[in-house]
């Protein structure tokens, strides 16, 4: 190792996840899983990376995830791939590649993965980030997208991610979507010279994008703008009123917003969105909606789709502080010296797969530290039952709790915390 050698750092955008960060994730994993998978939802887990093929057809050449964001790269056989950028294409290719539009469907799917954009790194906004999502392919009943919309909206309220706000609106079918593109790209062409530079280069790639803009001037232009919701055909119209209608029967409070638009092409019908105050700029926690032409565009039978992610790190930022990150011992395994080559007494590491084997959570003395030094050491750990092992195979069993302080074998030192555990 060279003395003058730099420091290497995380590249930008991107962190180590350790301490009470790694805690209060653990928590939310924990909570999804029990949610999603109590709602017939099962794991899924797809490759890191993809063939580029799959997010340039599956999430559109117009968006900026497939314009700017991806990280692709050559292999050594170069062949393009790319880490993914997003989960709902992954898991629509693994739905056709094993077939499972053979299974009884819906089919559910649930993940939590990292994710990967080239994006202006801040706070709320990485490079590779973590998301929960979930899909369910092969139904287009209404009451999937309301049962899909109400189990976020339960997640972020069990995690405490609070207030938030829901925004809902339907984009309807490709078809009419397509005939509101123009009409608005038409309105937006008779204002150019007031819209933004940005929005004016999109104008034919993807118009719709406008309405995420925050330049002032674009903003008057669009209030003027025609409305998608006007361009809906009488079913989607009626498919959008149902899973309203359940929503309010469920309880689940929202808002319209006919000017949501999701980064995505592949959206058709309802689209939606979690917003929290507490995020500032980044405010999005989660959004989805509704892709009915996807798995087919990704040469799977006609399949619709409906589903959601919600970011890892916006949670924790939206949600309380997080709980402790470490689990204190019920037993620490201290010992009167260590042996003359300077390492731990076997007996030590003996007693603490006993322990473990019992189910007891257990830690011993790893450092060489004095035996003071253990103790104070087993008292930072939170650690309830102290055994201070001595050379003759006898144990002082020191009560942190309590302070007071037993002789016993050291093989009953086991049994003697896990009666003393069940008398509390
Ligand atoms: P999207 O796939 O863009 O709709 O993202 C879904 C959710 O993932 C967002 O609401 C955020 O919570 C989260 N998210 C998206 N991009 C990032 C990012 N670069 N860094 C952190 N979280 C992100």
């Amino acid at each position: 190792m060279s003395g003058s050698a730099a420091k290497i750092k995380v590249p930008r955008g991107t962190f180590d996840v350790l301490g009470e960060d790694a805690a209060a994730r653990a928590a939310v994993e924990s909570r999804a899983r029990a949610l999603l998978e109590g709602a017939g939802y099962e794991r899924i887990e797809t490759p890191a990376f993809e063939a580029t093929e799959l997010f340039a057809r599956g999430v559109g050449a117009s968006t900026d995830i497939v314009q700017k964001e991806m990280y692709t790269f050559a292999d050594a056989s170069q062949r393009s791939l790319t880490l993914r950028p997003e989960g709902t294409a992954p898991v629509c290719r693994a739905y056709v590649e094993h077939g499972m539009h053979k299974r009884r469907q819906p089919v559910k799917l649930w993940y939590l993965s990292s994710f990967f954009r080239h994006e202006r790194a801040q706070a709320g906004r990485y490079r590779q980030f973590w998301q929960v999502g979930a899909e369910a392919l092969g139904s287009e009943d209404p009451a999937v997208d309301a049962e899909s919309i109400a189990l976020l909206a339960h997640l972020l309220g069990d995690l405490g991610v609070a207030p938030v706000r829901l925004r809902l609106s339907s984009l309807g079918s490709p078809a009419a979507r397509a005939e509101y593109r123009e009409q608005l790209q038409r309105h937006l062409r008779a204002h150019e010279d007031r819209l933004s530079q940005d929005v004016r280069a999109r104008i034919d790639l993807n118009p719709l994008r406008a309405f995420d803009s925050d330049h002032p001037a674009t903003r008057a232009v669009l209030e003027s703008a025609p409305l998608l919701r006007d361009f809906l055909v009488a079913e989607d119209a009626a498919h959008f009123a149902e899973v309203r209608a359940m929503l309010d029967a469920a309880g689940v409070p929202y808002e319209l917003d006919p000017t949501l638009v999701r980064g995505l092409d592949y959206y058709t019908r309802t689209v939606f969105e979690f917003t929290s105050e507490k995020l500032g700029a980044q405010s999005g926690v989660g959004g989805g909606g509704r892709y009915d032409g996807l798995v087919e565009q990704l040469a799977g039978p006609p399949t619709p789709g409906m589903g959601w992610a919600a970011g890892i790190e916006r949670i924790l930022l939206a949600g309380p502080a997080a709980p402790p990150a470490a689990v204190a011992p019920d037993l620490f395994v201290a010992f009167e010296a260590v042996t003359e080559a300077r390492h731990a007494p076997r007996v030590a590491f003996v007693l603490l797969a006993e322990a473990r084997a019992a189910g007891l959570t257990a830690q011993m003395e790893l450092a060489g530290r004095s035996l003071k030094g253990q103790l104070s050491h087993a008292n930072a750990l939170g650690a309830r039952y102290v055994a201070i092992l001595d050379p003759d195979g006898a144990a002082a069993l020191k009560d942190m709790a309590a302070g007071d302080q037993r002789t016993l074998p050291a093989d009953a030192v086991v049994h003697a915390v896990l009666r003393a555990q069940h008398a509390l």
